[in-house]
């Protein structure tokens, strides 16, 4: 079966609102397009003025890797989240309050931090963007899929990423942080610990969000070329 590749971006006067994406077979890309619009219009960080989709095939080799299994961490405050992010990745960097300090900051970021876990440093080559994981989706490519809007799409599109992101050699973990002021639980994932919910991120209300990926190379063109063009399906963990 021939896969196409559905993405969707929204922005307001020009700042990124949310964006999704879905790799699906040809039966399913009208249906796919009117999920994601309605998504867009409904998201809490405010009403886009501009959504583009764009449909294209998919003419390399998919990827097919496990989803990470999940799990919940039980803060109630953005301390013991802090303290939570902390217990998972301090084994992995000397610079972990660091990586801490750099997601709990930033906003309006399209993409991800690349965090050296060796010396500290960013290493994506636009500050202002960051890393952009695309080219990815559940592997159930037909049928299943949640209901757009549902709390369960947005685990389901975090799992998808996460696992993503977490099978290539080079990353060692993962934060991540909404950027929806509604939505407060965030996530620190890792090979070991898999993908592990963690509730109260930032107080409600706040615009914060972004994402870091602890890596271990400083060299990173291989892994930026698997983040945004290799094509995955996420499987069963
Ligand atoms: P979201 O979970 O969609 O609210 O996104 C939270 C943050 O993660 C955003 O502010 C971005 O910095 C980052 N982000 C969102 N989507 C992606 C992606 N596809 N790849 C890398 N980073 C992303």
């Amino acid at each position: 079966m021939s896969l196409f590749s559905v993405k969707m971006r929204s922005s307001a006067r020009g700042t990124h609102i949310s964006g999704a994406e879905r790799i699906v077979g040809e039966q399913e890309i009208d249906e796919v397009c009117a999920a994601m619009s309605r998504r867009a219009l409904a998201h809490g960080k405010g009403q886009p003025d501009s959504i583009t989709i764009t449909v294209s095939a998919i003419e390399r080799e998919v990827v097919r890797v496990p989803a990470l299994p999940i799990t919940e961490a039980t803060s109630r405050t953005p301390a013991e989240a802090r303290d939570v992010v902390l217990g998972a990745i301090a084994p992995l960097t000397a610079h972990a309050a660091q990586a801490w300090e750099l997601v709990t900051s930033v906003r309006d970021m399209r993409g991800a931090i690349l965090f050296d876990a060796a010396t500290g440093n960013r290493l994506e080559p636009d500050y202002a963007r960051g890393v952009r994981v695309t080219s990815m989706d559940a592997a159930t490519a037909t049928g299943e899929r949640p209901e757009a809007g549902s709390g369960k799409t947005r685990v389901a599109d975090a799992l998808v990423l996460a696992s993503k992101v977490a099978h290539h050699p080079s990353v060692l973990a993962e934060v991540c942080i909404s950027d929806d002021p509604d939505y407060t639980t965030g996530y620190v994932a890792t090979n070991t610990l898999g993908y592990l919910r963690v509730p109260n991120m930032k107080p409600a209300g706040s615009a914060v969000g972004g994402r870091l990926f602890v890596v271990d190379t400083a060299a990173p063109a291989d892994l930026i070329e698997y983040l945004e063009h290799t094509p995955v399906l996420v499987g069963e963990s």
